[in-house]
């Protein structure tokens, strides 16, 4: 699978849209830059990757991905250190875990360099775009999705491989009021739930609907056999601190194998904390934030990093987190921000630097 690319083609923008773009106040992935990344799969293999101008694309009404879904992503993000140098962070892993994903759905598997050499050529040609703002970070969405044609339920023989890029500021940072789920599921065992498969997460909006209504932000996923332990929170991993103790529940089919939770628990382990990784039961959950045991309970994943969970709902109870002055919350953001931005050693190795 090590297919070598010395040098991507380049076909650049005519003009750049940097100038119609306010820094200062960025949303999150809303705003693209000039280029992308973009590789075909067809006649049995990925055809050469080129980075061209950021444009729609057009598609065949039968195209596979919009009748049979084949389609995954990855999330990751660039930054730049005082010096504009360009950093990425454990970006092997997201190419990893993108074939881990594309595996699952019968999708080819991208080679390494492909990926590595697209990503870092596009970087540079739109470097300009990576933001210095304190939070701020270029978003990078590689994803892969089936064009190939035909109203047959097989697995298409043609598909794209894009890599789009959105300069986005501090995810939204208020702390989220959950609701624990006791009907729907996010994955089940033998399923797709361990993929970043585009699917997970259109089967995931409509419950989550139902949650807001209620008045909550976010749905905390249970297992689907019992409902009795928790899994994620919402399109992220979650942790859970009792007393002194860190705890999130072990990778499965059904929980994806998140690059921000197995940063958080070395990080965690590094700093003293005890971690555990272990099923953790909504019966436990309940009984600690009704003894004070409970101190804090967050989510975690690249695009807000950490995102604090302020109280919980469950069988029409609701049970409140007390604020806490030094959470475990905020030291993790802070030491993963702090090697991902190069402001600290980073004795992990996790930093990547393009060049
Ligand atoms: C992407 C994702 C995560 C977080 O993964 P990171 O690698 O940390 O970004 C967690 N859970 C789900 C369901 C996800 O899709």
């Amino acid at each position: 699978m090590n297919t070598a690319v010395s040098d991507i083609e380049v076909i650049k923008a005519k003009k750049t849209k940097i100038h119609d773009v306010d820094f200062d106040h960025l949303s999150f992935g809303s705003t693209f830059s000039d280029h992308m990344l973009e590789c075909n799969y067809k006649d049995g293999k990925w055809q050469a990757p080129k980075v061209v101008p950021y444009q729609p694309i057009t598609l065949d009404p039968s195209a596979k991905i919009f009748h049979y879904g084949q389609s995954v992503f990855e999330g990751m993000k660039a930054y730049k250190d005082a010096k504009n140098d360009i950093y990425l962070f454990r970006p092997l892993d997201n190419w990893k875990r993108l074939n881990i994903s594309s595996k699952r759905l019968a999708i080819p598997e991208v080679p390494e360099s492909y990926f590595m050499e697209g990503l870092k050529t596009l970087l540079k040609l739109d470097s300009e775009w990576i933001p210095k703002k304190e939070g701020s970070s270029l978003y990078i969405r590689p994803f892969i999705f089936a064009t190939g044609k035909g109203f047959h339920a097989s697995p298409a023989n043609e598909y794209k491989f894009i890599i789009a890029c959105a300069p986005s500021g501090a995810y939204f940072a208020g702390k989220v009021k959950v609701l624990i789920e006791e009907t729907y599921s996010r994955s089940a065992n033998g399923g797709v739930g361990f993929a970043k498969a585009g699917g997970n997460y259109a089967g995931q909006f409509y419950p989550t609907q139902l949650a807001v209504e209620k008045g909550y932000q976010q749905v905390i996923w249970t297992d689907d056999n019992t409902h009795e332990y928790i899994e994620e929170a919402g399109a992220m991993n979650i942790f859970i601190r009792i007393n002194d103790t860190l705890i999130t529940g072990p990778t499965s089919d059904r929980i994806l194998d998140g690059i921000t939770r197995k940063s958080i628990i070395e990080l965690a382990k590094a700093e003293g904390i005890a971690v555990e990784v272990r099923k953790i039961s909504v019966h436990e959950v309940v009984a600690a934030a009704k003894n004070g045991s409970l101190k804090e309970m967050f989510g975690a994943g690249t695009a807000a990093v950490i995102s604090p969970i302020s109280g919980f709902g469950y069988h029409g109870e609701d049970f409140d987190i007390p604020e806490l002055e030094n959470t475990y919350a905020s030291l993790m953001k802070k030491r993963i921000t702090d090697i991902q931005t190069n402001k600290c050693e980073d004795p992990f190795g996790w930093r990547f630097k393009v060049e």
